[in-house]
């Protein structure tokens, strides 16, 4: 296959991640608008049209823009050029692909919180964050819909290591699709639970979106409770002008039971 056809494959699974995750949401919960209190993570507020609309076409852009990134990088590995990444599990062993396929997921999602609490300084947010933050009630397809410099922050993020860091293809793979499922899911507006402990369920960044300098992680909880930026009940961050009932001022929400 020559790099139009990586290309032509990257373009297909970015939109079909894109549009298949979004589009099932909408199937099974956005045309339930009536029964919203059951679902939404915040029934009362809906994008307008335009800002639908918005969301769909630069996600898109952002996803094909990215595809032609991730497709030529894809046909630069399969021809033997130069990167870390091994196709054959002998060559280190099961252990040492397992290892190194957890320390290429954390030091990631690591670099994705630093990045985007980056993004939160007041000269990054005016020119390039502020795209993203124009949706206070974000869907699955508000997660791509961003300045595409900050897309392209995110996948240097991920494409950097895999020049150092030595890491089967399966276990690149796996933490790639995860990784990608969590951001629509997380963005999706659905009061959906999390099942795995070091992961906070959607509503969690669902906050992001409506109190803005809060609660910066992407996949992990962790970061934001070592560095002290998950959201604290009752406190003000800039841009909390929407109000909802609160437990007592100060403490940390607890998202697993404030579903
Ligand atoms: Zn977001
Ligand atoms: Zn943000």
């Amino acid at each position: 296959m020559g790099l139009a056809g990586y290309i032509a494959v990257a373009i297909a699974g970015g939109l079909g991640m894109l549009f298949g995750i979004g589009g099932y949401l909408e199937w099974r919960y956005y045309r339930r608008r009536d029964r919203a209190v059951e679902w939404k993570t915040q029934p009362g507020r809906w994008p307008s049209r335009a800002a639908r609309r918005k969301e769909l076409l630069l996600g898109a852009a952002n996803t094909v823009g990215a595809s032609v990134v991730s497709g030529w990088f894809a046909h630069h590995v399969a021809s033997g050029g130069a990167s870390s990444i091994y196709w054959d599990l002998e060559t280190h062993g099961v252990a040492f692909s397992i290892a190194t396929t957890l320390v290429y997921f954390v030091v990631t999602d690591g670099l994705l919180y630093g990045a985007h609490r980056l993004l939160h300084r007041r000269f990054f947010f005016r020119h390039i964050h502020r795209v993203h933050h124009r949706w206070t009630s974000p869907t699955a397809f508000t997660a791509p819909a961003m300045h595409p410099l900050e897309f392209a922050l995110y996948q240097s993020i991920m494409l950097a290591p895999l020049f150092v860091l030595p890491i089967h293809v399966v276990g690149l793979v796996v933490v790639l699709v995860y990784q990608n499922t969590i951001a629509f899911l997380d963005h999706s507006g659905v009061a959906l639970g999390s099942v795995l402990p070091w992961q906070p369920p959607p509503r969690f960044h669902d906050d992001h979106h409506v109190h803005f300098h809060v609660n910066y992680g992407q996949t992990l909880g962790v970061w934001d409770r070592l560095f002290g930026t998950w959201r604290r009940a009752g406190k003000a961050y800039g841009a909390d002008v929407f109000t909802e009932d609160q437990p007592r001022a100060g403490e940390l929400v607890d998202y697993r039971s404030a579903r």
